[in-house]
């Protein structure tokens, strides 16, 4: 048995893989999300794993709501050994259409919201010998993304964060990385995509198709596993279809 995991987002799309997978792998997982709907499907959806998933309605940009989750986390389940800062939000929207309050609230929930759930788990792991933090990136801090002003530097800030984190906490034992997805099926591409924005996605794509949640889970479930990943810190891997290594289209 492993020790418990955090996954924030974990009622939908690459979070509930995730915490499908990692339940499989013998973790001990708590789920934090705010919709009450997705909670309500993906309890029904995880009951047979019974008492080793517990899903929690937590806010993430609600501080003391994090700190308290975490403690419950570490007294309810044993030891923190993972986080997988799921949670996140996108908008396509124009830069001169984005207001500052638009601007402000991506920030809140990708940025500091990850920010929060990765410093409080870092002061559970450092009492128990340490863990692996995973934050969930994008191809939109990779390269320029129309219409992503806000999540593109949102995401931007997540991969800048993730090297402080790893520089701060390795005397503690803890690792901090990221995974940066390209498109991916879940609620919230099948939000923004067009059929239009679609067909040209595709053709931008060396492997010609989305990806889906569950192929994002295997770099995560690499940079949980102490034994596979224990000398990767500060590194954050792209789950892209080859998309961040060019794909020139030749037209
Ligand atoms: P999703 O919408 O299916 O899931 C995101 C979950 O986060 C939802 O259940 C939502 O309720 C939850 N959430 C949002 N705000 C929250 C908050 N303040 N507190 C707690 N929970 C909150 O989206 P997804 O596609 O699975 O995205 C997961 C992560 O992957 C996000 O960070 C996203 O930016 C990133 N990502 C996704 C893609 C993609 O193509 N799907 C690509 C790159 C990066």
């Amino acid at each position: 048995m492993k020790g418990s995991v955090i996954v924030t987002g974990g009622a939908s799309g690459i979070g509930l893989a995730v915490v499908e997978t990692l339940l499989a792998e013998g973790w001990r997982v708590v789920a934090l999300d705010l919709a009450a709907d997705s909670i309500a499907t993906a309890r029904e959806h995880l009951a047979a794993h019974g008492a080793r998933v517990r899903f929690e309605t937590v806010d993430i940009t609600d501080e003391s709501a994090v700190v308290a989750a975490v403690a419950r986390t570490a007294a309810d389940f044993g030891p923190l050994k993972g986080v997988v800062n799921s949670a996140g939000i996108a908008r396509d929207i124009p830069a001169f259409d984005t207001s500052v309050e638009l601007f402000r609230k991506v920030l809140d929930i990708n940025l500091v919201g990850s920010f929060v759930v990765a410093r409080e788990a870092a002061k559970a792991m450092r009492e128990t010998g340490g863990g692996s933090i995973v934050n969930i990136a994008s191809i939109s801090a990779l390269r320029g993304n129309l219409g992503r002003s806000a999540y593109g530097a949102s995401k931007g800030g997540v991969m800048a964060l993730t090297k402080i984190l790893a520089v701060e906490f390795a005397p503690l034992g803890i690792r901090v990385n990221a995974v940066a997805p390209g498109p991916i099926e879940t609620p919230l591409v099948r939000e923004l995509l067009t059929a239009e924005t679609r067909a040209a996605w595709l053709k931008t794509l060396p492997l010609r198709r989305n990806g889906t949640p569950q192929e994002v889970c295997g770099a995560i479930s690499f940079l949980l596993d102490e034994r596979a990943s224990s000398y990767v810190t500060g590194e954050t891997i792209a789950v892209d279809g080859g998309f961040s290594a060019g794909g020139l289209i030749n037209v």
